[in-house]
């Protein structure tokens, strides 16, 4: 088996646990011979062993692009290798990071059990103690893309990006693997449960998700802002809650339930209302979450990849 089909057989299996990737979320790649093969935006990793899920890259190519701060390099989409890559396919928003890396492989989730540290305001200091001894570093929250990119050094095997997920890195497709393993035991916090769980709220035209019941300290915290890019760009800003929603917002919020969903919502909106749910109950009611600034919450909104990414039908 050649590395990029291993790769998509792996990317298949991190693709369907909701607890690593939600939707098109998430990405990996394999450098290989000159060729940068990173999962397209807007693909699901999920499908990677049903459909072409990988694009190929000219690495030289794009790595001399970032030598000049070349605008290019925001999409990527001049450096592909239309010669090795299906039809239509456009470079993840964070080929720049897989090119970066020097590892070989490099496998970029939306861990939940990471984003339950990774968007509270000591998360820096819980991780210092649960990594210790692995070759990781903290990346403060800046927009993925080319920000991301340049405040990535190499060197470590591991990165925890704030409000945003985990990246690891190794030259081998198992050790890649073992790695989300490993991060992700060691971050594993326990899932507070909805004491009593009344389902008997009811809203016409909504159903619960297929997640965790939330207590009422997980729904206060949720509720009150953003806290990862694919949350703002699938669901909005925040969430609604049973007390203020108003119209017929994608998501609704209630103590003791799991969150109630518009039952016209797709999949991929559907996933992120799952993953909100995964984080939101793994939090304690003392923690401190960091949500996004206004600007923040612009800058992501406004952003053409990520723009192009959520209206890809294919991300849907
Ligand atoms: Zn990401």
């Amino acid at each position: 088996m050649n590395d990029l089909s291993a790769l998509a057989r792996v990317s298949a299996e991190l693709g369907r646990n909701r607890l690593l990737v939600q939707a098109a979320g998430g990405n990996t790649s394999v450098k290989d011979d000159g060729v940068l093969w990173v999962k397209a935006s807007g693909r699901w990793l999920a499908k990677a062993l049903d459909e072409p899920v990988f694009v190929a890259v000219d690495l030289a190519r794009l790595m001399a692009a970032l030598e000049r701060d070349d605008p290019a390099c925001e999409t990527c989409a001049a450096f592909v290798r239309a010669d090795l890559s299906a039809p239509g396919l456009r470079p993840s928003v964070e080929t720049t990071l897989h090119a970066g890396l020097p590892q070989r492989f490099v496998v970029h989730v939306h861990c939940v059990e990471t984003l339950s540290h990774a968007i509270l305001i000591d998360a820096e200091a819980r991780l210092t103690s649960l990594l210790d001894g692995l070759n990781w570093r903290w990346v403060p929250y800046i927009r993925p893309g080319l920000p991301l990119f340049r405040s990535i050094a190499p060197g470590a095997d591991v990165y925890v990006l704030q409000n945003h997920g985990l990246v690891v890195a190794a030259d081998t497709l198992a050790e890649a693997v073992d790695l989300v393993e490993v991060v992700g035991r060691r971050l594993a916090r326990p899932v507070h449960a909805a004491p009593g769980a009344p389902r008997s709220v009811k809203r016409a035209g909504y159903h619960f998700a297929d997640a965790p019941a939330l207590a009422a300290h997980a729904v206060r915290l949720a509720a009150a802002g953003s806290y990862y890019p694919d949350h703002l760009v699938f669901l909005g800003s925040g969430a609604a809650t049973i007390d203020n929603a108003v119209g017929s917002p994608p998501v609704i919020l209630a103590p003791g339930c799991p969150p109630l969903v518009r039952d016209d919502l797709a999949p991929a909106p559907l996933a992120m209302a799952g993953c909100m749910a995964d984080v939101a109950a793994r939090l304690a009611p003392d923690d401190r979450p960091r949500y996004f600034t206004a600007e923040e919450e612009y800058v992501l909104e406004h952003w053409d990849a990520e723009i192009y990414r959520q209206s890809a039908p294919e991300a849907k």
